[in-house]
């Protein structure tokens, strides 16, 4: 039985240079969070070794993603390390008519624009190493990137990490087992975010029975 007054869902949106280990976090969490949805996100990036289209992200071309930009079909995009990336509207507000929680690995700008269109449901947490200089040597270690990529995201990084205080947690990534017990308790809180809606609605029920 959940303690929230209303079936509706809610938004928990996930920032932070790549390479802080955001995705690693939650499927560490996964078990312990409860029914949730990850948004999957689409990019004009190429995919790395390893990543699955369908999985880790839709990979399509720039043509197919603007196409996708004229439709309306993205509830925010945005133009990171040079490529697009951006999340599908349709399955976003599925999930969310559906009650769940809805989980978003996307930059500064999304983070914004989800804020600007859905605030009241929004809980957001930025999540970093906890100094650059370790940012910079899990990049290297993971060796997925050429030294001109890993440049770029370092540099992405640094004007990232500006924008921390537009969120409403920080989690230093320093061990993964920490890291994710503070994933955790920020997840069950923002399942349990209510919207203005919502209690207008239960004020009424409260009230009459
Ligand atoms: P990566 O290439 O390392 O997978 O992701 C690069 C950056 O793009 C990360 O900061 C990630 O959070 C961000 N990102 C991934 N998907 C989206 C998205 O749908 N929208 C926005 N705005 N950023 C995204």
């Amino acid at each position: 039985m959940s303690n929230k007054i209303s079936n509706n869902g809610a938004i928990l949106v996930l920032s932070g240079p790549s390479g802080a280990g955001k995705s690693t976090i939650i499927n560490a969490a996964a078990e312990e969070i409860g029914e949730y949805y990850f948004s999957i996100s689409t990019t004009t990036r190429p995919p790395r070794v390893g990543e699955e289209h369908g999985k880790d992200y839709f990979f399509v071309s720039k043509e197919e993603f603007e196409e996708d930009i004229k439709a309306g079909n993205f509830l925010e995009y945005a133009e990171v390390h040079g490529n697009y990336y951006g999340t599908s509207l349709k399955p976003v507000r599925e999930a969310l008519q559906e009650g769940k929680l809805v989980i978003f690995d996307i930059d500064v700008q999304g983070h914004r624009l989800v804020r600007a269109k859905m605030n009241d449901i929004t809980t957001s947490a930025f999540i970093t190493p906890p100094t650059l200089s370790e940012l910079e040597s899990r990049l290297r270690a993971r060796s997925t990137d050429d030294e001109a990529v890993i440049s770029k995201r370092i540099e992405n990084a640094k004007k990232e990490i500006l924008a921390v205080g537009e969120y409403d947690f920080t989690i230093l990534n320093d061990t993964v087992e920490d890291a994710t017990k503070e994933f955790v308790i920020i997840a069950k809180a923002a399942r349990l975010k209510q919207n203005e809606e919502d209690q207008t609605e239960f004020i009424t029920r409260w009230l009459t029975h």
